[in-house]
């Protein structure tokens, strides 16, 4: 009478168990399945002695530290050594401002601007020559008159052949540039002064 009671009581519980778990969705897996199941037949591998050319085989190891670098040394090698080379920007110091044309420029290295200039009036000197002259061997010395510069000087390059510019000459290039020096250095370094009166 008790035993029949108490399985009808725990059948109703487990019921109730298996109702609640449908409602709150808990156990909700797939249905079972056959499916196939191996069994190790040679559970236990023999082990072999560990070496470093059955690890890497044909392959090689990269260089690797062995030694621990210090902070210092590290950190000269990441910005360099204000003693010697700083591998991160530093000010410079030694800018100074062009007379002529007041750009900047690095001490001990001629001005780019100005440099510029210069090689562009080149060119076109270089221009105007090859067409006035065109092909022929320039066996003397060419003379470059700029615009209005030709009459006053007819009789001054006689036998050279003179190119003028069709432009007035520029204010920075001084004719002088282009005459060659013909005076002997002076033999006496004493200097005289005059227009201080
Ligand atoms: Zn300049």
């Amino acid at each position: 009478m008790v035993s029949s009671l108490i399985s009808r009581l725990s059948n109703s519980i487990l019921k109730l168990e298996q109702t609640l778990n449908l409602i709150l969705g808990f156990n909700r897996l797939p249905p079972p399945a056959y499916c196939l199941a191996s069994i190790e037949t040679n559970r236990v591998q023999p082990k072999e002695p560990f070496s470093l050319e059955s690890l890497i085989g044909n392959g090689f190891l990269w260089a690797v530290p062995k030694h621990r670098r210090t902070i210092e040394k590290r950190l000269k090698m990441k910005y360099g050594s204000p003693k010697y080379v700083m591998k991160i920007l530093q000010p410079k110091t030694n800018i100074r401002i062009c007379n002529a044309c007041g750009d900047h420029h690095e001490i001990g290295i001629l001005c780019p601007t100005c440099y510029k200039r210069i090689m562009n009036e080149t060119k076109d000197m270089k221009e105007a020559i090859q067409e006035k002259l065109g092909l022929q061997p320039i066996e003397k010395e060419v003379v470059v008159l700029y615009e209005n510069e030709k009459s006053t000087l007819e009789g001054e390059y006689e036998g050279q052949p003179i190119v003028e510019m069709k432009k007035p000459r520029p204010s920075w290039f001084s004719k002088n540039l282009l005459q060659q020096t013909t005076q002997q250095p002076a033999t006496t370094k004493d200097v005289e002064p005059s227009g201080l009166s």
